[in-house]
């Protein structure tokens, strides 16, 4: 896609660290580091986001994220890893290519620190759960 910075490292037009490649998919260094050997796992076609990219390639990049999930826990002497990936501003989407962030961690509070609020008191689990089953 025009424009679209992952697209022009997927096909080598700009640089990018790669540690992992095949004809579907492309592992490469975050820019940010936001720790040590941040890495994103993305398709080489485009697709906007998680909902747009078709079963098949979904599979495998799961399956190429474990993979280089686990070599990053090795070379890295991390002690885990969080795995997420954006979908649309609201969420933190700032590049609209899909792509899976693989975060190795070696401490907590360091440059990635999702936290989750516990919201329990303020909402009403049954009405959550009868909206999800509404036809
Ligand atoms: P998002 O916020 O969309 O989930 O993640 C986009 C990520 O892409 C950010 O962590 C940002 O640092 C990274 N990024 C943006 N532009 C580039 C680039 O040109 N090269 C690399 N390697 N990473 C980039
Ligand atoms: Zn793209």
């Amino acid at each position: 896609m025009d424009n679209c910075i992952f697209c022009k490292i997927a096909n080598h037009e700009i640089p990018g660290k790669i540690i992992y490649e095949d004809d579907k998919c492309i592992a490469f260094l975050d820019l940010s580091q936001a720790t040590d050997g941040h890495t994103l796992v993305i398709p080489k076609q485009h697709f906007d986001h998680f909902l747009d990219v078709d079963q098949d390639t979904l599979k495998h990049l799961i399956c190429v994220s474990q993979d280089v999930a686990k070599k990053l826990l090795v070379k890295m002497n991390a002690k885990g890893m969080n795995v997420i990936t954006n979908m649309n501003e609201v969420a933190g989407q700032s590049v609209k290519h899909f792509h899976i962030h693989l975060i190795p961690r070696y401490q907590e509070n360091e440059g990635f620190n999702p936290q989750y609020t516990d919201r329990s008191e303020l909402v009403n689990l049954d009405t959550i759960y009868q909206q999800i089953h509404e036809d």
